[in-house]
C-alpha cells in the first residue's frame, strides 16, 4: 500500500549534489519543503534546501535529526552507508528501499542482482590477489578492465588492461585497491540505459532510452530515442521490467546497457536519477525528478510522452566557462549545478537540445556544440 505525502510536507534528501538539486527543484514546484543532508556546506542544493544538516552519509545521529525533520526520505547518492538508513527504513519512511542502495553499492552483489533476475551481463571474474591476474586474463580475454567492488562513479575505479604489458600496473591497481571484478572489456555498438520510474504499488514507467557517449569512461553526452533496432529496445525494456520485478524498488532508477549486435548487455544500475535521464526535464512531459518525488509521496506517476528527439551533453570541469556567455544559451537548455569550483573531470553542469525531428536537432548540434553524430 503506498503512503501518501501531501504537498506541504517535508521530504528528506541525502545528498546535495546536482541530483538532490534536481530533485529539490521539482519538489519545490509541487509545494514540499525541502531538508537536506551533505558533508559540504556549500553543496549545489544548499541554497534551495529548507533546512540543511551538514553531517557525513555515515552518521548515525544526523540521520536521525534529518528524519525528525523529514515525513519521508530519499537518497541521491549511491555510497549512502545502509546500516544507518535501517532504522528509517523500519520506520517506513525509506518507500525507495535499502536493497536497490545495498545492491549498486556493490558490483559482485549487483551482478547476482543481475542473474537472478535472468539479465545477461558481460563475462566477468573476482580479483582477491593481484597474482590471479595473470591467469583471469586468459580466461577472460584482452582487453579487460578492472573495477573495485564499491566506491566507483564517472570511471574512478578502473584500470583498463589493453596488452600483456600492462599487467605489472593491473597487479599493482588491485594492491593499492583490494578486491576487484575483472570483465572483458566488450566492442560494443552502442551504449544505452533505461530510466524508469516505479510506484508505490508497483506501477512502473519507462522513458525513451537514450544512446549514450562515454568519454574516459565517463559519461560524455545522450541522444534520444537511441538509433536502435525494434528487437534492441524490446529486449532493453524487457531487462529493465525484469530488474524492477525483481528489486521492487520506488522512484526513479536506471540500467546501463552494452548493445552489440542484437545482444544486449547491462552494465550497471543507479537507485536513483540518472545523468542519462537528465533530457527528461525538456523534452519528456514529465521528468524523471518529478516522477521521482511521485512515486516517493505516493503519488500517481504521470503517463511519459516525448516528441521529437533530444540530445544532453555534461559540462565537464574548466568547459564550464564557455557556457556563462549570452550565445551559449541559444536554442540549448543551460543547467549549471553552482559547484564553487572547476576541477578536470567534475560535471559542472550539462545543455540540452530538443528538436520536433532529429534532423533539426543533428543541425543544432553541430552548429552550436561543433560535433558530428
Ligand atoms: P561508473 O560507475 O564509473 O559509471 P561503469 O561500469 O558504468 O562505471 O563504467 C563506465 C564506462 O566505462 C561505461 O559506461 C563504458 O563506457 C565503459 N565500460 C565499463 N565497463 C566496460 C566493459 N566491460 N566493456 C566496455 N566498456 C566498458
Ligand atoms: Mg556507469
Amino acid at each position: 500500500m503506498s503512503r501518501f505525502i501531501p504537498p506541504g510536507s517535508t521530504i528528506g534528501i541525502i545528498g546535495g549534489g546536482q541530483l538532490g538539486k534536481m530533485m529539490a527543484l521539482s519538489a519545490r514546484a509541487m509545494g514540499y519543503r525541502i531538508a537536506l543532508l551533505d558533508p559540504n556546506e556549500h553543496c549545489p542544493c544548499a541554497g534551495i534546501a529548507d533546512a540543511f544538516i551538514v553531517a557525513n552519509y555515515d552518521d548515525e545521529k544526523a540521520i536521525e535529526r534529518l528524519a525528525q525533520k523529514s515525513d519521508v526520505l530519499t537518497y541521491e547518492f549511491e555510497n549512502v552507508d545502509v546500516d544507518v538508513l535501517r532504522s528509517v527504513e523500519e520506520a517506513g519512511m525509506l518507500p525507495q528501499g535499502i536493497k536497490p542502495l545495498w545492491t549498486a553499492q556493490h558490483r559482485l552483489r549487483e551482478k547476482a542482482c543481475f542473474k537472478k533476475a535472468g539479465i545477461p551481463f558481460v563475462p566477468y571474474t573476482l580479483i582477491s590477489e593481484p597474482t590471479q591476474l595473470a591467469h583471469a586474463v586468459i580466461e577472460i580475454g584482452l582487453p579487460a578492465v578492472l573495477k573495485t567492488i564499491s566506491g566507483g562513479y564517472d570511471g574512478k575505479g578502473q584500470f583498463l588492461i589493453e596488452s600483456r604489458e600492462d599487467l605489472e600496473r593491473a597487479r599493482n591497481f588491485v594492491y593499492h585497491n583490494g578486491e576487484c571484478v575483472l570483465e572483458h572489456w566488450l566492442m560494443f555498438d552502442k551504449e544505452i540505459s533505461v530510466i524508469m520510474t516505479r510506484g508505490q504499488d508497483g506501477e512502473l514507467a519507462l522513458y525513451p532510452i537514450p544512446e549514450n557517449l562515454h568519454e574516459h569512461q565517463m559519461l560524455r553526452s545522450s541522444l534520444v530515442p537511441a538509433r536502435i533496432r525494434d528487437t534492441v529496445l524490446e529486449q532493453a525494456n524487457e531487462m529493465a521490467r525484469k530488474l524492477a520485478q525483481s528489486l521492487s524498488f520506488v522512484g526513479t532508477f536506471a540500467l546501463e546497457m552494452f548493445v552489440r549486435g542484437d545482444e544486449v548487455y547491462a552494465n550497471e544500475m543507479a537507485p536513483r536519477p540518472h545523468n542519462t535521464g537528465h533530457y527528461t526535464i525538456e523534452a519528456c512531459s514529465v521528468s524523471q525528478f518529478e516522477q521521482h518525488i511521485r512515486a516517493i509521496c505516493g503519488l500517481p506517476l504521470l503517463p511519459i510522452e516525448m516528441t521529437g528527439a533530444a540530445y544532453m551533453k555534461n559540462i565537464i570541469g574548466d568547459d564550464v566557462h564557455d557556457y556563462t556567455s549570452r550565445e551559449a544559451h541559444m536554442n540549448g537548455h543551460v543547467h549549471l549545478y553552482g559547484k564553487n569550483e572547476a576541477r578536470p573531470k567534475r560535471k559542472m553542469g550539462h545543455v540540452t537540445y530538443t528538436a520536433l525531428s532529429y534532423e533539426k536537432l543533428i543541425q543544432m548540434i553541430e552548429e552550436k556544440e561543433k560535433e558530428s553524430w
